[in-house]
């Protein structure tokens, strides 16, 4: 591919990062994720709701313009919408080029980043809507399950083989963790695993570690990311979940009952895992001289 090509990659990015923003903005629970009342109706501020001239809803570019103010109100835009339509512009170019990266090119390639792409958009979609409203829609949830599901579906139609540990993330170390000898097998097992640690966890805090959201999320990251790779994205959620949560109770920005939303750091994981999980195992099985 080139550079042009990524170029307008990126600029798709931000305009559905735009669109992610609205979505988590006007999204409220027990609505449907792309209800009449979400879609319809000219964006405006949030708080003197005067309605958006065409150039401030220019992705980045209106954020900069209007050096982070609303233009009547002088109210304070937030940093999230720059930041989620910059995260989304790097979704779709760098998403793209690790699924072109990985060696033993399967069949349906562009297909299977397509996929990948509405994986990773959905992932920053749940984690807005979980940090503003500490709620992981169904819909969402369901969704990524059935993107598992014909990820599933092309795999096993392109005959790979997951023999030798190439199609998981963590490379030829995916070997040692076993299962490799039906792809349906494999899958079932990791959705199965994360459910059954998420289970306990629930049942054990009784549901103030964390909700059925969570549960549901990492049963369809599962069917996305197969054995062992979702070890890998479970283990650094937690790791990344804890270092955060301390650094809240320190700053006395959270107390100790206070629930953090959880979806985040699975999301977190999950890219971690997609983008660096062969160099994250490499370098854990060296720091114990394995
Ligand atoms: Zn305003």
């Amino acid at each position: 591919m080139n550079y042009f090509l990524y170029i307008i990659l990126f600029v798709l990015g931000l305009a559905v990062g735009s669109f992610i923003n609205v979505i988590s903005l006007r999204y409220q629970s027990g609505r449907r994720l792309l209800d009449k009342k979400v879609i319809d109706g000219r964006s405006h501020c949030p708080i003197c709701f005067k309605t958006l001239i065409w150039y401030e809803l220019i992705p980045i570019f209106s954020f900069f313009l209007q050096r982070g103010k609303c233009r009547s109100c002088g109210h304070k835009i937030s940093l999230q919408y720059p930041l989620v339509e910059i995260l989304s512009g790097l979704i779709f170019v760098l998403v793209p080029i690790k699924i072109l990266t990985i060696t033993q090119l399967p069949n349906y390639q562009l297909l299977i980043i397509l996929i990948w792409l509405l994986v990773f958009v959905f992932l920053l979609l749940l984690s807005i809507i979980d940090l503003r409203h500490s709620i992981i829609p169904n819909q969402i949830n369901l969704t990524l399950g059935i993107l598992g599901l014909i990820l599933l579906i092309i795999k096993s139609a392109g005959q790979w083989s997951i023999v030798n540990g190439q199609q998981s993330f963590l490379g030829h170390y995916a070997v040692i963790f076993g299962l490799r000898e039906n792809i349906w097998i494999n899958y079932s097992v990791a959705a199965l695993l994360g459910m059954a640690i998420f289970g306990v966890i629930i049942l054990l805090s009784r549901g103030k570690a964390m909700g059925l959201g969570d549960f549901k999320l990492v049963a369809a990251l599962g069917l996305i990311f197969g054995w062992p790779d979702i070890l890998m994205v479970i283990f650094l959620a937690f790791i990344i979940g804890a270092l955060v949560s301390i650094v809240f109770l320190i700053r006395k920005k959270k107390k100790m009952k206070d629930a953090i939303p959880f979806g985040p750091f699975l999301a977190i994981g999950a890219a971690l895992t997609f983008f660096f999980g062969y160099q994250v195992i490499g370098g854990y099985f060296k720091l114990f001289g394995l």
